[in-house]
């Protein structure tokens, strides 16, 4: 019987810099992922959209997962379809809080990601963009329907209420919840799943962030048990540091 839910994020986590994997990365994942399918469903958890995975997850790693949880908890997919949980207000308000930001002409972006139910600016210091996003929201009629967060990529608008936990929640059924993630758009995700983990690159202020909010994290290493409530850092950096983490749970739930 499967005990577990695992949601992995995207950039940083299981994808590198250039938004991609070695191969023999992709066949270890693949190896981890199967011999956990026993034990938990598998679920991709990331800021971005079906189309992305599709283009940047190989299809025969796609094809380990159950599904994935996009747009930061905002919308669902069986693999092939897009299911918003948001509702048409919250679609039609963030298809104009789009445009104002878009009227502003910030020099910043890069480019926009394809969103449905959330707002993503690809840019090159998203922390600090995030800050700037954040004051210009706050002076807009929307300022109490979103929230402005980040990731090692972009600067994401979420809507109040959703983050990539609410999302895998949906497909929780009480199963345990393990969050394997490094951003700051991960922070719900990692403070209150049942278990947190991170690869080696996981950002600082996400750690500082986590102990001030009363929930340790901690070194961890191959021969380490998961600790319920709190996030182990493993030794790898990105994908490297996902297989790691994915060898630690197997050998712990078998
Ligand atoms: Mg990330």
């Amino acid at each position: 019987m499967k005990r577990y839910i695992i949601g992995i994020d995207l950039h940083g986590t299981m994808l590198d810099k250039n938004e991609s994997m070695e191969e023999k990365h992709v066949r270890a994942l693949i190896r981890a992922l199967g011999k956990l399918k026993e034990n938990a469903l598998l679920y991709i958890c990331t800021g971005n959209d079906l189309t992305f995975v599709n283009e940047k997850i190989p299809d025969t790693l796609r094809d380990v997962f159950d599904g994935y949880v996009l747009e930061t908890g905002c919308v669902l997919s069986d693999k092939s379809n897009e299911k918003q949980i948001t509702t048409p207000t919250v679609q039609e308000h963030c298809r104009e809080l789009k445009e104002l930001i878009e009227s502003k002409g910030f020099e910043q972006i890069k480019h926009q990601g394809r969103r449905l139910s959330t707002i993503s600016l690809f840019c090159d210091a998203p922390k600090e963009f995030a800050d700037i996003i954040s004051k210009f929201v706050n002076t807009t009629e929307f300022s109490s329907e979103f929230q402005v967060t980040y990731s090692s990529v972009a600067v994401d608008i979420i809507p109040n209420g959703f983050h990539k936990l609410t999302g895998l929640e949906l497909k929780a059924d009480n199963k345990k919840t393990i969050g394997i993630a490094d951003s700051m758009n991960d922070f719900p995700l990692l403070r209150y799943a049942d278990f947190g983990f991170m690869p080696a690159n996981a950002a600082p202020e996400v750690i500082a962030k986590l102990e001030a909010d009363g929930r340790p994290t901690y070194q961890m290493d191959m021969y380490e048990q998961p600790r319920q409530g709190s996030v182990g850092i493993v030794q790898g950096i990105e994908t490297k540091g996902v297989i790691q983490i994915l060898q630690i749970l197997d050998d712990w739930m078998d």
